[in-house]
């Protein structure tokens, strides 16, 4: 097939998803692959006898067995236009408010920002990259070259350890990809509270930046309230909530590294640490132990991980969402607020409102919701790609 594109023939009628401009191909729609396509090489995707719908990168072993590029017929998919979209992903950061008031920020959030499977998050000077996908792999080289000269950074960390590389047949890799130097303790500052971010070993890249104005938001309803902060990996929450004066915050997570890294945190910052506990627990039982204790709040925040990452696990999933949140309106005072999350991609907004409300109903709390939450601006979703709209959560206040 020399000189000519490797094609993914689609079969009939699967081309309606690609012409709404969804960016996956899934394998079941695939009739036909003609030529040899590498993993990660772009192939050209159409039904048979029709034009070219897209450009796509192909990965042979996933179900997502292409991620598109570019929808414009004309557009040749090269480092130039890859060099474009990251110019592009980081000229919108440059614009948002946010980066007047943090240097740490998601440069790059895949699909959404037309790099499908890349995942780039700014630490003061330090970028962390996940290259999640065939296609971002193929491109690796050209991707790094263009992140360090728009960011004008030069050190780039990769965090390509995340278990979708398996289903990419990709092998997991870590470790400096441009520069060398210490990335444990990355000093970022948001709204003018510092943290370290551990970029390699720190779950995910090292830090919750989607939850950065969600924090905010916490910190200003935090004043005088008694705050019980489950879940709450390096303290985010925790310490902006003890920043905007509550009176006393016990902070839960299952990770004693994550514990040691809030610990670190708090000590960043010039607070009260004796209005501050940290306790390694089981957030599932801690809170019936709470509850058993007969311990009430004014403010709790509840920020578990990923319970169903894909629709197939939303069931067991809305379970355990049921189950915190219902002791969570057991242990709210009344009058007291709940700041609930959800980052399950397979748990809609939809879906989780209705958990909740059933775990109120059970807890024979009356609740009433009086903000919602999404993701930072850095993190945008596409109109054409639902599936990067993860993060949803609903502020409650307890009659
Ligand atoms: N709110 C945090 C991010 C939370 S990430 C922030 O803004 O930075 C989810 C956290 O839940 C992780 O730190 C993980 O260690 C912890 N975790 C997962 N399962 C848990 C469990 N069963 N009990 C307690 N903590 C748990």
């Amino acid at each position: 097939m020399t000189g000519k594109a490797a094609t993914l023939l689609l079969a009939p009628g699967r081309d309606k998803s690609l012409k709404r401009r969804h960016p996956w191909v899934f394998s079941g729609a695939v009739k036909r692959v003609l030529g040899d396509p590498q993993t990660g090489e772009t192939v050209e995707v159409r039904v048979e006898g029709g034009p070219v719908l897209a450009r796509a990168a192909y990965s042979p072993s996933s179900q997502i067995r292409a991620r598109v590029w570019s929808f414009d017929e004309r557009e040749r998919i090269d480092a130039a236009f890859l060099r474009a979209r990251v110019e592009r992903a980081l000229a919108l950061r440059t614009m948002l408010p946010a980066a007047r008031n943090t240097n740490a920020m998601r440069l790059v959030h895949g699909e959404s920002d037309g790099l499908p499977g890349l995942i780039v998050d700014r630490y003061a000077d330090v970028l962390v990259a996940q290259f999640l996908s065939a296609g971002a792999e193929r491109w690796r080289e050209a991707l790094l070259d263009a992140l360090v000269e728009f960011s004008g950074f030069e050190t780039v960390y990769e965090r390509s350890d995340a278990e979708v590389r398996a289903l990419e047949g990709l092998p997991l890799r870590t470790g400096f990809a441009r520069g060398n130097r210490e990335a444990r303790r990355c000093p970022i500052v948001e709204y003018g509270l510092n943290f370290r971010v551990d970029v390699e070993q720190g779950q995910k890249t090292g830090f919750f930046l989607d939850q950065r104005e969600n924090r905010q938001r916490i910190r200003q309803l935090a004043a005088e309230r008694s705050v019980l902060d489950a879940f709450c990996y390096t303290g985010g929450f925790s310490i902006s909530a003890l920043a905007g004066g509550a009176r006393e915050v016990l902070s839960l997570d299952s990770s004693a590294a994550a514990l040691a890294g809030a610990r670190e945190n708090l000590a960043a910052n010039s607070l009260d640490a004796a209005r501050i506990s940290f306790e390694e627990a089981d957030v599932f039982s801690h809170l019936r132990t709470l509850r058993d204790r007969a311990r009430r709040y004014d403010l709790i925040i509840l920020d578990p991980p990923k319970f169903a990452p894909t629709v197939a696990q939303a069931k067991n999933a809305a379970r355990a969402y049921k189950d915190i949140n219902l002791l969570a309106f057991k242990l709210l005072n009344p009058g007291g607020l709940l700041a609930t999350f959800s980052c399950s991609g397979g748990v809609s907004a939809e879906l989780f409102q209705s958990i909740v409300a059933g775990a109120a109903l059970d807890a024979g709390a009356d609740a009433r919701i009086i903000e919602r939450f999404g993701p930072a601006p850095d993190h945008p979703v596409a109109l054409a790609f639902p599936e990067g709209d993860y993060l949803k959560g609903l502020l409650l206040v307890r009659a």
